[in-house]
């Protein structure tokens, strides 16, 4: 069960959810008590938690009004979904990894087609990014289109293009802003374009003014690390909700700038000084990373994640987005057990899950290695 407006996300055993179900107005606490073999006063302390978590009212309801059926949900389920709905942008980004050889837009219906077809699989929280999604002609068109869904819907912005017009038209239709900013100093010279710093500051702080969950994205490299305990604090005197921190992974236009590689060890050593907020992505105890998460690119390419882009499993315009995560299960989702941060015995692995596997990859030519980032970040020498 999820409630999309506040991401918070209860999972229930068939059990637990056949005794949710009683709570539907038509039995009395004492036929409960009966069906459950519960005492009264233990069903009233649940009643009390179920009211006070919003899985349940003590209000009266249309009945019928919020009935809704979805297909059965994949194992492992499919949550997340980011869809790049452009590949065009207004920055220049040092690490950028989309593909920019062909400038595409989304076509609004196949965007529609998507959000429709991953909300029947019971999927959770949409990613809304690019490129530069603002920059897409019909982006307010395609968010209006997909409001009445409810599942938590992400933009994804560097936050350049928004202004108090632009945030006011979105407070409706997105649940969260997440916005990129690197350093203060260094943050332009990192997008390679000037005079955007004060512009995405003040859209931090209209986003905040008007309610927004606002998330900040930092990539971490070598011109920034002095600048991370200001922005730190700017962030948190503009009361940014989550701060999020990466490495970025050496691909892309990022493979031509090797002035600001960070070595693992010293990029793992910073990102667990800072940051602080709830995780972005769902994760699996089971599975390596990734294990609820897809990406539909602009074209209708589905695939892992943006890194993936160029070894797509199939088209969203000729396979079922089920059909799609079937393949990706198959081939892009390992088990823990298989990492070789298993057969080292890392005492890490449950939280760490063994970090990011297209990194791993980069970094040393096996999918199935550690992932030398995080290993620092634990504190971990392999
Ligand atoms: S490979 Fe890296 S970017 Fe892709 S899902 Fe895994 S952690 Fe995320
Ligand atoms: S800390 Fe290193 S060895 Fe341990 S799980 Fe993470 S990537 Fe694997």
């Amino acid at each position: 069960m999820y409630d999309y407006l506040k991401d918070e996300i209860f999972e229930l055993d068939g059990e637990a959810f056949e005794v949710l179900k009683l709570f539907n107005g038509s039995h009395s606490v004492e036929e409960i008590s009966k069906i459950t073999g519960a005492k009264i006063k233990d069903l009233k302390v649940l009643i009390d938690y179920l009211i006070e978590e919003k899985l349940i009212t003590d209000k009266k309801v249309d009945k019928g009004v919020q009935k809704g059926s979805f297909d059965k949900s994949p194992v492992p389920s499919l949550r997340t979904i980011l869809v790049h709905i452009t590949t065009n942008c207004n920055l220049d980004c040092v690490h950028c990894y989309v593909d920019k050889s062909q400038r595409l837009e989304m076509e609004p219906s196949v965007f529609y087609d998507v959000v429709k077809q991953f909300d029947r699989l019971q999927g959770l929280k949409i990613l809304v990014s690019g490129g530069e999604p603002l920059v897409h002609p019909k982006f307010f068109e395609m968010m209006r289109r997909i409001q009445g869904i409810k599942i938590r819907k992400v933009l994804l912005t560097n936050g350049v293009l928004l202004d108090g017009k632009k945030i006011r038209k979105l407070r409706e239709l997105v649940q969260e802003v997440q916005i990129s900013l690197d350093g203060t100093k260094s943050h332009e010279q990192f997008r390679r374009t000037k005079n955007i710093f004060g512009k995405i500051i003040e859209s931090i702080r209209l986003l905040k003014e008007s309610g927004f969950v606002v998330s900040v994205s930092t990539m971490i490299h070598k011109k920034n690390l002095e600048e991370l305990p200001t922005l730190g604090k700017i962030l948190r005197d503009l009361k940014v909700d989550n701060w999020y921190l990466d490495a970025p992974t050496v691909t892309g236009e990022y493979r031509n700038n090797s002035l600001y590689y960070l070595e693992p060890q010293i990029a793992g050593n910073i990102l667990r000084k800072y940051g602080w907020g709830e995780k972005l992505y769902y994760e699996s105890q089971t599975y390596a990373c990734g294990a609820h998460l897809c990406t539909v690119m602009a074209n209708g390419d589905v695939a892992k994640c943006g890194f993936y882009y160029s070894q797509p499993v199939g088209n969203i315009k000729s396979k079922s987005l089920r059909e799609c995560w079937e393949l990706i299960k198959e081939k892009y989702i390992w088990e823990q057990r298989d990492l070789r941060c298993f057969k080292e015995g890392c005492e890490h692995l449950k939280d760490c899950r063994g970090g990011c596997r297209y990194r791993a990859y980069i970094d040393t030519g096996d999918i199935m290695e550690v992932d030398r980032v995080k290993c620092s970040y634990y504190g971990v020498r392999i």
